[in-house]
């Protein structure tokens, strides 16, 4: 076995219910606390009443920043650092999917350092400092793993890219996991964010960086997502499906935080900063198929195993064929969960791939990528995913 570190400092309190611990959690880490979320929707006012009831109860002080979009932008993060540094907030509360979760998580920085969140990138010199809030994270998707990460996607519109803030200070302190809150998600968004689930696990399976310990966490993730995203989007209101899927989303979060992710996930960042309006989940979807044609014959056994979990009918085939029929199997999975799109369904013009396919080399995440790609490798790709020609949209 080859040697490797795993390092995960983040407290999960995993489980139905656990909302309520949130103001005891976040009361042993401040006594102020800035509370990031969406704007207020039916179904999560409660939840915020309820986050709010608790941090009361613990004597906590709270503000509330609700200013929050999918794909949280610069100034989105700099609205809720001021709120922070004018409340004299010493800790943030994330509560929602990853765009609250790394809202909140940037904001911890912004608040505490000069300059903006986009200052301190994972390349830039300048990087958070033991001044970061403490965060503490309550998902309500599942999702990015982004409860268990030490990452912050933001977007800078300006530049037109979409980036992140990597740092061990940006894993969340406490992570309530309460797949209750999940119930609410409708359909799409839950294909959307079940499917990063699969992509996490993969990518992080696939990854020359991974190890015996995240391959446990991923293949297991693999397994869930298989086996009950479908129930999850069928039937929002299956708590078992929605409790897999927590899991799962957890275990491939702590996956990609020790082996990190690779080539879609660098394509799906560049399709988030230039199409701020496509939902990350949905980016990954439209170019998965393409990328597994394009590279499975790079890793066989790891996409052949990944396959035989999705096409039970692959099991006792041999590892090149069934790593070849894992993109046909994938796309068979996008169609059950009602997520097989192309880059046109997405509104992404043809004119633009090029720009897209160079966009999509700007973070190094393709060069762990089995195959590694150049831009006419993920200029073909990108064409490859611009439709679904001759099928039938679930
Ligand atoms: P999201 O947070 O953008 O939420 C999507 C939509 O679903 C929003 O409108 C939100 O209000 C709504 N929603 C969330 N939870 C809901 C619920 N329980 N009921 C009803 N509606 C609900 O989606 P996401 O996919 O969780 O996060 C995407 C962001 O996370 C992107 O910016 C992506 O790049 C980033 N990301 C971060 C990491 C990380 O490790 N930090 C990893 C992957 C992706």
């Amino acid at each position: 076995m080859r040697n490797f570190q795993y390092f995960q400092p983040t407290e999960i309190r995993f489980g139905a219910g656990r909302l309520d611990e949130v103001g005891e959690s976040v009361a042993r880490l401040g006594r102020r606390c800035l509370i990031v979320t969406v704007p207020a929707f039916p179904g999560f006012e409660l939840v915020v009443q309820r986050v709010k009831t608790s941090l009361t109860a613990s004597a906590v002080a709270f503000a509330h920043f609700d200013g929050v979009i999918p794909n949280p932008t610069t100034a989105v993060v700099s609205a809720g650092a001021s709120q922070a540094q004018d409340f004299g907030a010493d800790v943030v509360l994330g509560v929602g999917g990853g765009s609250s979760l790394d809202t909140a998580k940037a904001v911890a920085v912004e608040a505490r350092h000069p300059g903006t969140s986009w200052d301190y990138l994972f390349f830039r010199d300048r990087q958070p400092t033991e001044q970061t809030l403490p965060i503490v994270a309550v998902t309500t998707t599942s999702g990015t793993g982004s409860h268990v990460t030490q990452v912050a996607v933001v977007t800078n519109p300006d530049e037109r890219s979409k980036s992140a803030l990597y740092h061990p200070r940006l894993f969340p302190k406490i992570s309530l996991v309460d797949p209750e809150l999940v119930l609410t998600a409708p359909a799409r968004v839950t294909a959307a964010t079940g499917f990063d689930v699969f992509a996490h696990a993969f990518e992080s399976f696939i990854n020359p960086g991974g190890s015996a310990y995240t391959d446990l966490l991923a293949s297991e993730a693999l397994k869930i997502v298989a086996s009950s995203l479908p129930a999850a989007v069928r039937s929002g209101h299956d708590l078992g499906a929605r409790t897999a899927m927590a899991w799962a989303d957890t275990l491939a979060g702590l996956a990609i935080a020790n082996a990190g992710v690779t080539l879609p996930h660098g394509i799906s960042m560049a399709v988030g900063g230039l199409y701020p309006h496509v939902a990350h989940g949905e980016a990954l979807a439209s170019v998965y198929p393409a990328i597994l044609r394009y590279s499975w014959d790079a890793a066989p056994g790891k996409f052949a195993a990944t396959a035989r979990l999705f096409d039970r009918s692959l099991v006792g085939i041999e590892d090149a064929a069934a790593a070849e029929a894992l993109s046909g199997a994938v796309m068979a999975f996008l169609r059950t969960i009602g997520l097989r799109i192309g880059l046109e369904d997405l509104k992404i013009p043809e004119g633009e791939l090029k720009a897209l396919a160079r966009e999509a080399l700007v973070l190094p995440d393709y060069k762990s990528h089995p195959r590694v790609a150049c831009a006419e490798d993920v200029f073909s790709v990108l064409r490859e995913s611009l439709r679904c020609e001759g099928e039938t949209k679930s």
